[in-house]
């Protein structure tokens, strides 16, 4: 019987895989039994009866010995197959498409060379059965004689048993036996979906059989312990809705495979668990044993469990002694089978009501270790539970993942292609400057005003590009200064909505495992003992390059250092390394936006004061110089605020205008869309022209600086992350030199530009007129006092104000106590006076 080499789903003759003969009615989401099919309340033995076959058909079929099955024949379809589910988007998820491929093909993955080899089993693609063609329509007839279950050979004689009927007869009757087989083999999704347990203890059991057929390895290693069976990994694919964490635990569905989607908050270290123990009974002294005792263990307890004797039926050949008489040795592997066992903790990704639920998760196996703390994952599993607490009255249900279908940091929103079209005009219809006119006029409309800053804060949120090569980041980082009445939180609240997957954060109460992460003691769910994990704080937790808003800025820490001390290494290498009792690496690939009030006595902030403005706000030098962009928001126009807050207001509450303000961009949610569309130019070019003007500013911005402090390296650093930023949210792959203008320009209204000495721990040129004529007036004052009174070796502060207040002859503003205060504390630093208290004397 000839069949065309390749061919599509639309030509394949089998395209309705599920005829209404064969009974398999399949609809996403409720699955059908299908026809003939025990009821779910049958009992388990019959049940375990009807999965056996299930799997034996399975392993049948994929063995490719079956007559005209081969292999090729198998990869073949399985390959024609999947690139219809690619091009169709059915099932997009390549690694679901294994389970078509024959055992070999699976086993020899490419993609997994050096891992353990696995065996794919998704409910989905099985129960779509594209790779069964109808009996009819198989390469050639099987008779019933090559449907037989291979033996295993003993082990010393090499010589197999006679091979066993599977038994595809059992509760149904569909005539020859290929016909059974495939029935049989049509239940299995079904039964991954309700009985995964069931169906996993006849994988155990019938395995070895086919293994042996198909790799030599598992020929070989059959007959003895050493035997290593393939990991599996089980879907549940489109058959399941993805639940949240709330949803699973409210479901009740213990034992039936599920979907979930949540996100890691912690993930504990990887411990080997002992599966079933080996114990060698030692004998006695004259009557030495010797005999191998196995009994299983529950991974869950961490004791223990030894035998309580030595077994003496006649077939053991044990010596029959109790424990006490003889002793128990737990022999190594192979003989004591052991798994890699990893509990991670996972909260929903959005939570309502501020209170995310969390549900521990486990992984066996290689699927240890793999996943991301702080990333969003969907997880294929049973919902299991087991007895928790003293007493083990109650129960807790935890997920027990059977494969990881995502795992991954980033989030963003859904672009249709329409709205793709319409946001592609929106930004071709304008300049560069235009573009971010536009969109500032619009964001966090409520403050009127204060453009530069917000549009140093729009391409906050869609950053530069990574330098993966040098580890240098591309996302942007930005400190907002601001006197206690600006809307600041305003400001952090328009980014994070316009960024998808933003996260905003309170510092008041942070610790350094709330802010970025932290080893951390977690009792264990199911046993009584302790682990440790590591906890992912709010950065971990924000998705990467998202925006992680942190609010109170200045409250940061209190007294903890290391707090600051990480977050440091968060906003600069990225990537925080925890080394206490629990290991790991935390990346922080995100842009941090700060905002921070004045922490100085009269709360508000003073540029022109001797101390740094990072210093006002209680931020520390290391923290603000790895800022991009340092804003000071005033509250000098307080009143303009009023007035614009006012207006906004009743501009709110109008109707008209709030139909023109909802006209602004052509659709819905247009920021976020943007942003996505922006975060997926991966790759900026610079046109040369642009590249040398970039070149020269800096030079003039260098030559510039001058006395006023110096222009560094960083500051480059951050120039090249703007222009990638405006280049990509213009939605171009080419940086211009109308890109590069704007972001140099923009540059110039930080405050890492404009007070370059406040942000460098430096003293601006006006600060050092300021304190060498504070210094000055000290002398003469110094003088005059002595001369008033031989006896005193000092001036008094309030000496220096009357002074300053009398002979103030410079065109500086007049300093103020508090100022004059400052300035003689800097000169005790430095060395040249000696102070007590407010009293100040040159020092001798
Ligand atoms: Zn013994």
């Amino acid at each position: 019987m000839g069949r065309p080499s390749s061919y599509t789903l639309d030509e394949s003759p089998w395209v309705q895989p599920h005829s209404k003969s064969q009974g398999v009615q399949k609809t996403i989401g409720e699955i059908k039994m299908p026809e003939g099919s025990p009821e779910v309340g049958q009992d388990r033995e019959s049940r375990a009866a009807l999965v056996r076959a299930s799997v034996h058909a399975y392993f049948m079929w994929h063995t490719g010995q079956l007559p005209g099955i081969t292999r090729e024949w198998i990869d073949n379809r399985a390959r024609n197959i999947s690139n219809e589910f690619v091009s169709s988007e059915l099932i997009p998820n390549v690694d679901a498409h294994w389970c078509m491929y024959s055992l070999k093909a699976q086993l020899d993955r490419e993609d997994r060379t050096g891992e353990k080899p696995v065996i794919t089993l998704d409910a989905s693609v099985l129960s779509m059965g594209q790779h069964l063609p109808p009996v009819d329509m198989l390469p050639q007839i099987i008779p019933d004689s090559a449907l037989s279950v291979p033996q295993i050979p003993d082990p010393e004689t090499g010589i197999a048993p006679p091979p066993l009927d599977p038994l595809f007869n059992e509760g149904n009757d569909f005539g020859s036996g290929i016909e059974k087989l495939m029935h049989a083999y049509r239940m299995l999704p079904n039964f991954l979906l309700y009985y995964y347990e069931l169906v996993m203890e006849e994988i155990e059991d019938v395995q070895r059989n086919y293994l042996q057929q198909v790799d030599f390895v598992y020929a070989s290693s059959l007959a003895n312990v050493h035997f290593e069976p393939p990991a599996y990994t089980i879907m549940c694919g489109n058959l399941e809705t993805t639940s949240t964490v709330h949803e699973l635990r409210q479901s009740n569905d213990i034992g039936k495979l599920k979907r979930l989607k949540a996100q890691v908050i912690h993930t504990g270290g990887t411990n080997s668990t002992i599966l079933m123990g080996a114990f060698k009974c030692s004998g006695t002294p004259k009557n030495p044993c010797a005999t191998i005792t196995h009994l299983p263990q529950d991974p869950y307890d961490d004791v223990l469990r030894e035998p309580s004797s030595c077994p003496a039926d006649t077939e053991s050949g044990g010596c029959g002694r109790k424990k006490g008489e003889i002793a128990f040795t737990l022999l190594n592997k192979p003989e004591t089978t052991t798994d890699t066992i990893q509990m991670i903790q996972v909260q929903d990704v959005d939570s309502e009501d501020g209170s995310p639920k969390t549900i521990h998760v486990e992984m066996r196996g290689d699927l240890c270790g793999e996943i991301v703390d702080g990333g969003f994952v969907t997880l294929d599993g049973v919902l299991m539970s087991k007895p928790i607490g003293r007493g083990k009255k109650h129960r807790e249900p935890y997920f027990f993942c059977t494969a990881i279908v995502e795992n991954g940091k980033t989030r963003t929103i859904a672009v249709s292609p329409e709205d793709e079209e319409v946001i592609r005009n929106w930004i071709s219809e304008r300049s560069v400057e235009q573009v971010m006119n536009d969109l500032a006029k619009h964001f966090a409309p409520i403050i009127h005003g204060h453009m530069n800053v917000k549009k140093a804060i729009i391409l906050q949120t869609v950053g530069g590009i990574r330098i993966e090569s040098q580890g240098k980041r591309g996302d942007l980082h930005i400190l907002l200064l601001g006197d206690p009445g600006v809307a600041k939180s305003q400001l952090l609240n328009a980014a994070v909505k316009a960024s998808p997957g933003s996260h905003l954060y309170d510092c008041s109460q942070a610790t350094q495992a709330g802010l970025v992460a932290a080893a951390e003691k977690l009792k264990d769910a199911f046993s009584s003992g302790e682990s440790w994990g590591i906890k992912a704080g709010a950065l971990a937790l924000t998705p990467d390059h998202a925006i992680c808003a942190l609010d109170e800025f200045h409250l940061l820490g209190g007294k903890d250092t290391t707090v600051v001390e990480s977050l440091n290494v968060a906003l600069e290498a990225q990537e925080v390394r925890i080394s206490k009792a629990a290991k790991g690496v935390v990346r922080t690939r995100v842009a941090v936006l700060m905002a921070a009030n004045p922490r100085t006595r009269d709360a508000r902030f003073d540029p022109d004061s001797p101390t740094p403005l990072y210093q006002q706000a209680g931020i520390k030098v290391n923290t603000a110089s790895r800022t991009d962009y340092v804003a000071i928001m005033r509250d000098l126009e307080e009143e303009a605020l009023d007035i614009s807050i006012s207006e906004s207001m009743w501009d709110a509450a109008d109707p008209a205008l709030q139909t023109l303000q909802s006209e602004v961009f052509p659709i819905e949610n247009f920021m976020p869309k943007l942003v996505t569309l922006a975060k997926r130019i991966e790759t900026v070019f610079f046109e040369p022209k642009a590249k040398s003007y970039l070149v020269n500013s800096y030079n003039d911005a260098r030559k510039n600086a001058g006395a006023e402090g110096k222009v560094t390296p960083r500051r480059n650093e951050s120039l090249r992350r703007f222009v990638q930023a405006v280049t990509r949210l213009t939605l171009q792959g080419t940086a211009t030199i109308n890109h590069a203008k704007f972001a140099e320009k923009l540059m110039r209204t930080s405050m890492t530009d404009t007070h370059p000495g406040q942000m460098d721990g430096g003293q601006t040129s006006k600060q050092k007129e300021l304190y060498d004529k504070i210094l000055s007036i000290f002398g003469i004052c110094y003088t005059q006092e002595l001369d008033k009174n031989p006896e005193a070796d000092f001036v008094h502060l309030d000496a220096m104000e009357t002074y300053v207040s009398q002979n103030w002859d410079s065109k500086i503003d007049k300093p103020a106590r508090g100022k004059i205060h400052s300035a003689m504390k800097a000169f005790e630093e430095e060395g040249r006076i000696e102070r007590k208290g407010y009293k100040y004397a040159p020092r001798t």
